[in-house]
């Protein structure tokens, strides 16, 4: 039988090993893995000159703001984004859409919405907000991957979960094989130091970061793997910015809880000073930390604590920002970064830090298609796989500028920064979606993903 196409002559990445091969794809499939440089027959052979092949992303956390806030994302220009970002999968998180993906009449209609908009594959989160435990068994039924929930006020039509509610969501967590997905920071907490903030006139930028504590945050953490625990729910912890919050996770893990932890490129890529000169577009919750706490996250990173790296790809409009110039707090908080996740955490781990390859494609790809129930169609470079593949030139240094950002808004934290490191093609089930700057496949080419098995704890 001939392939359809090799991709011959890279550096084929795994979560084990690094080696120099290739890939063969049938279909929509990976049907080889090559070491070395064999000559084998296919319709299309493509050499790769020692460039790194790596798994497509599966970006656990990124939010489109479709239906209802399409102005500030939608599933094609977010998806283009993540082409262009070397994600190949997206998981799509349930709020900051309007209305919130809470119920099966709004996660129907939020995929009638998106239907043939997409570049890449992708699955949706459901929400678990306060008054919505009866909802979830049909979220489930319909495929979500994940459920979404706040331990603090999240700032949309998106009701936080008392603890009382989160036992009950992790008990029923227990019996479906699905997730619970935290942003956990405490709520007192945040709310009591933010009104002291703005009581007290302050407007600057630091006076965010100060109004959520790191400690806040570590709190929310431990009382949720408590639950977590007791009710053998499985729990993902959700954009954790301290050391001690993976620590604290790796811990409950080792006791035996279905606990997991995820961190962000922005927490690993900027520190609060970063923060306080970019502004606006660097504000998030939890907030940049510290220099040395962010070098506390890379040692959690390079030890191997940290479970998974999603995006939390978090757009809006520039007017949302712009609000935010002079007083922090008018500020929408959100990222965009879901197109360059992997070269800032090439730049900053595998060039700076040592970060082996093989972890990248453990954190971006296989962790979160176990753990969100889409492995093994997704996840990794192995026979039967889809064939979701990114070639990345690793030594290729580059600016990032507005116009190259696919964001329906072109703004992001990471615009000026020079990064080492650049995605050159990605292939989403054996078809190439992006190539040197251009999406080259029609929007609808991605494929709804429903989650196809249980969550496992890596
Ligand atoms: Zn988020």
């Amino acid at each position: 039988m001939t392939a359809d196409l090799y991709l011959k002559n890279g550096r084929v990445v795994t979560e084990e090993d690094v080696f120099p091969g290739g890939v063969l794809v049938s279909g929509e499939k990976i049907v080889e893995i090559v070491h070395g440089d064999k000559a084998v027959q296919a319709e299309t052979i493509v050499d790769l000159q020692g460039k790194i092949l790596m798994p497509g992303i599966v970006d656990g956390h990124a939010h489109f703001n479709q239906p209802g806030r399409e102005i500030w994302e939608g599933y094609q220009t977010g998806t283009m984004a993540a082409a262009a970002g070397g994600v190949t999968t997206v998981l799509e998180m349930p709020l900051n859409s309007t209305p919130p993906t809470i119920n099966r009449k709004e996660l129907t209609h939020k995929r009638e919405v998106v239907a043939n908009k997409a570049v890449v594959d992708y699955a949706q989160w459901g929400g678990f907000v306060t008054n919505n435990l009866s909802d979830l068994d049909d979220l489930h039924a319909d495929g979500v991957i994940g459920f979404k929930a706040f331990a603090s006020n999240s700032g949309v039509d998106f009701a936080r979960v008392d603890e009382d509610m989160l036992y009950a969501g992790l008990l029923k967590m227990a019996s479906l094989g699905n997730l619970i997905g935290l942003h956990a920071e405490d709520d007192f907490v945040t709310q009591y130091l933010g009104e002291q903030m703005q009581k007290a006139g302050r407007t600057d930028r630091a006076s965010w970061c100060e109004s959520r504590p790191g400690k806040s945050e570590l709190e929310a953490i431990k009382r949720a793997c408590f639950i977590s625990k007791v009710t053998g729910g499985n729990l993902h912890i959700v954009h954790v910015s301290i050391a001690e919050g993976i620590k604290a996770i790796d811990r409950f893990k080792q006791e035996g809880a279905r606990v997991t932890s995820e961190t962000c490129p922005h927490y690993l890529f900027f520190e609060q000073s970063d923060f306080e000169r970019i502004g606006p577009a660097a504000k998030c919750a939890p907030p940049i930390r510290t220099r040395e706490e962010r070098e506390e996250l890379w040692d959690c990173v390079l030890a191997g604590l940290v479970d998974i790296i999603g995006s939390d790809h978090s757009p809006c409009t520039w007017s949302e920002k712009e609000k935010g110039l002079d007083n922090i707090w008018k500020a929408w908080g959100g990222i965009s970064g879901i197109q360059t996740m992997l070269p800032a955490l090439i730049s900053e781990g595998v060039h700076k830090r040592n970060l082996p390859w093989q972890a990248l494609a453990k954190m971006l790809a296989a962790n979160p298609a176990r753990r969100f129930g889409v492995y093994p169609q997704k996840g990794g470079i192995w026979p039967g796989a889809d064939a979701d593949l990114v070639v990345v030139d690793p030594e290729r240094q580059w600016t990032l500028t507005t116009d190259q950002l696919f964001y329906k808004n072109k703004h992001s934290a990471y615009t000026g920064y020079s990064f080492k490191g650049a995605v050159e093609s990605t292939y989403v089930r054996g078809c190439q979606v992006y190539h040197d700057g251009k999406i080259v496949v029609s929007p609808g080419y991605g494929k709804l993903l429903r989650r196809l098995s249980n969550c496992q704890v890596s």
